[in-house]
C-alpha cells in the first residue's frame, strides 16, 4: 500500500526490515527509489502504479546492496540509475559468471525464494558530480557520500522538503559503516553525517530511510545525534546507550547485537594493526 509522505511522494513498505521504497510523481510518471524486496511486494507496489495511472520513468539504487538493488518485471524497462561508484560496485559483482549463487548466498534465507534475482543490479552509473536525477519532474539532488556502502547516496527532493536518506539515519538500525579496506569507515561515517546535517539545516520536512520510520522535521537532527553518539561509542570501544541496539530494542534483537560485535571487533583490528592509540 502506498502512503503519502509529502505532496507527489509516497512511501511503499517491505515486511523485510521496514525497507521503505519511494516514489516521486513527476510530469509523465514517477521516479522509484529501492523498488522493495520480494517479489510480490514489488508486484503490488507495480500494481498499485498501475492504479494511480502512473508508470515509472526513472529508477534509483541508494547503494549496491541487494536489497536496494531489485527490480520486478511489471515496474516496467525505465532507466535505473546510481551513482557512478555504486554501479562499478554492482558491475563487478555482475561480471562473476556465478554472481547469481553468490547474492543469493547473501539473501536472507527466509525470504530468499521469494526474492528475484532476474532484473537485479541493472544500474546505469551518473557520472561522478551529477547534481541531479536526470527526469522530468520535481528537482531530486544526489548526496553522495562514504559511509555505509561504496557510492551511497542520499537524496533530496527539494521542492518537497523529502530527505530519502538510503541506510543512514534508520529508526531501527544502528549504522552499518563501510568495512571495506578503501574506507575509513569511522572518519567516513562522521563525515557522512556532518554533510547530512548540512543539508538538513535547509528545509526537510520529512524523512525516509531505507528501513525504518518516516520521521518529521525534528527526527533529522534527533537521528544525525543517534547515529553520532554510535559511531563515537564504536570508535572509543565503549558501551553506546543506544535503544536500537540495546536490551529494550524492539528490532533485530537476534541480529544486531551480532552487527553491533562484528563492527567493534573490525575497528579492534585496524586499531591494532595501524598502530593507533586508543
Ligand atoms: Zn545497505
Amino acid at each position: 500500500m502506498l502512503r503519502q509522505v509529502a505532496q507527489g511522494v509516497l512511501v511503499h513498505e517491505s515486511e523485510f526490515m521496514q525497507s521503505n521504497a519511494v516514489v516521486v510523481q513527476g510530469a509523465d510518471g514517477v521516479l522509484l527509489v529501492d523498488p522493495g524486496v520480494q517479489g510480490h511486494e514489488m508486484a503490488c507496489l507495480a500494481n498499485d502504479l498501475h492504479e494511480l495511472g502512473e508508470t515509472v520513468v526513472a529508477g534509483f539504487s541508494t547503494h549496491p546492496h541487494w536489497d536496494h538493488l531489485l527490480w520486478h518485471a511489471e515496474l516496467g524497462t525505465a532507466p535505473r540509475y546510481g551513482t557512478a561508484r555504486c554501479a562499478a560496485t554492482v558491475r563487478d559483482v555482475l561480471l562473476d559468471a556465478d554472481w547469481k549463487a553468490r547474492v543469493a548466498e547473501g539473501l536472507s534465507p527466509d525470504i530468499a525464494e521469494e526474492i528475484p534475482l532476474d532484473l537485479f543490479g541493472l544500474i546505469t552509473g551518473l557520472p561522478a558530480e551529477t547534481a541531479r536525477i536526470p527526469w522530468d519532474g520535481p528537482r531530486v539532488r544526489i548526496i553522495e557520500h562514504r559511509a555505509h556502502a561504496p557510492g551511497h547516496a542520499a537524496l533530496l527532493i527539494e521542492e518537497r522538503g523529502v530527505l530519502v536518506a538510503g541506510d543512514m539515519l534508520s529508526d531501527v538500525l544502528i549504522p552499518m559503516l563501510d568495512l571495506s579496506e578503501t574506507a575509513d569507515p569511522v572518519e567516513d561515517y562522521l563525515a557522512a553525517l556532518r554533510l547530512l546535517e548540512g543539508v538538513a539545516g535547509g528545509d526537510v520536512d520529512v524523512l525516509v530511510p531505507g528501513h525504518g520510520s518516516t520521521g518529521g522535521a525534528d527526527q533529522v537532527h534527533a537521528r544525525i545525534d543517534q547515529d553520532r553518539a554510535y559511531v563515537h561509542a564504536l570508535r572509543d570501544a565503549g558501551v553506546p546507550s543506544d535503544p536500537r541496539v540495546g536490551p529494550s530494542a524492539t528490532y533485530g534483537k537476534d541480529w544486531l547485537p551480532g552487527v553491533h560485535a562484528r563492527q567493534l571487533q573490525h575497528l579492534a583490528r585496524r586499531r591494532e594493526r595501524d598502530g593507533t592509540p586508543g
